[in-house]
């Protein structure tokens, strides 16, 4: 029973979450809102500890569906940082504002990158894509994820200092054209560099606050020298190009680790 702690651990995470925020703000919407999150995060855990092969996209398609379709879609809230970016201005503390706060800025301290790998409705769909090995070396151009994320703040303040009217209308449909774009140019990259996870590599506005935060991340794969091989798997297998052999928090594409265990399944050493 003790290897399905991490689950549970989980799943009490969430529901940590998701009490104090009902009891603080009054609002049942949070206790189910992250009730379901942490549900489906614990499933997914839970499935792969079954050694389930798709435990990941059981989760991945859970959560991002649900932030897609019911959160964006049907709550017409802009769950994208622009939305981020919105609600901080105008001061109030919404479903973007609290999801931004638990799953890209403070989470990562605990679960590092598993919003990426778990929740994203971004690359639910990239993920579904030929390329889940990337088959060309990576490149050197993540600087374009600074200019993203400048160009999404220039773009909510533009909003603001032109004193537009209804811009819960406007930031409803940025949040439709933003995801339409994201996935035209996730394809895209995807196609032309050979590799399902290039929009996060290179383009995504959201690493820019994931990456530090999750450099100090609790929860990380470690690997045991003593019965590693140095067989060179693992870093193959890896979608972002993490040198998981190396226990340091500064090795290689460290921060880029989405927690998918395709290394530890891979592993027949058991190091990881
Ligand atoms: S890097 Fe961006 S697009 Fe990729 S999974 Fe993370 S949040 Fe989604
Ligand atoms: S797959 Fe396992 S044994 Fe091979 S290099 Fe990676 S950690 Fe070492
Ligand atoms: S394969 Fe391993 S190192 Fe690479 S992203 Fe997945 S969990 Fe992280």
């Amino acid at each position: 029973m003790k290897k399905y702690l991490l689950p549970v651990i989980m799943l009490a995470i969430f529901e940590t979450v998701a009490i104090t925020l009902w009891l603080t703000m009054d609002n049942l919407f949070y206790l189910l809102n992250f009730s379901y999150i942490g549900i489906s995060i614990a499933l997914g855990i839970f499935l792969f500890l079954r050694k389930y092969k798709h435990a990941r996209r059981v989760t991945q398609l859970l959560v991002g569906l649900y932030m897609f379709f019911y959160l964006g879609v049907m709550c017409r809230e802009n769950m994208q940082i622009e939305g981020f970016w919105y609600y901080l201005f105008t001061g109030v503390f919404e479903a973007a504002t609290i999801h931004y706060a638990v799953a890209k800025i403070f989470g990562p301290l605990i679960f590092g990158r598993g919003w990426c790998g778990y929740a994203c409705w971004t690359a639910m769909v990239l993920d579904f894509l030929p390329y889940k090995v990337p088959m060309q070396p990576r490149k050197k151009i993540g600087w374009i994820r600074y200019f993203t994320f400048a160009l999404s703040l220039i773009f909510v303040a533009s909003l603001f200092l032109a004193h537009l009217g209804n811009m819960e209308k406007i930031m409803f449909r940025a949040f439709l054209m933003g995801n339409l774009l994201y996935y035209a140019i996730g394809i895209g990259l995807a196609f032309l560099f050979k590799d399902n996870r290039a929009f996060c590599k290179y383009i995504c506005p959201v690493t820019v606050f994931l990456k530090p935060m999750s450099y100090f991340s609790l929860l990380r794969v470690t690997c045991d020298t003593g019965k590693c091989i140095s067989c060179g798997k693992c870093k193959r297998v890896c979608p972002m190009n993490v040198d998981v052999t190396d226990h340091s928090r500064k090795r290689k594409n460290g921060t880029e680790c989405i927690l998918c265990f395709e290394c530890v399944k891979n592993c027949s050493k058991d190091a990881l």
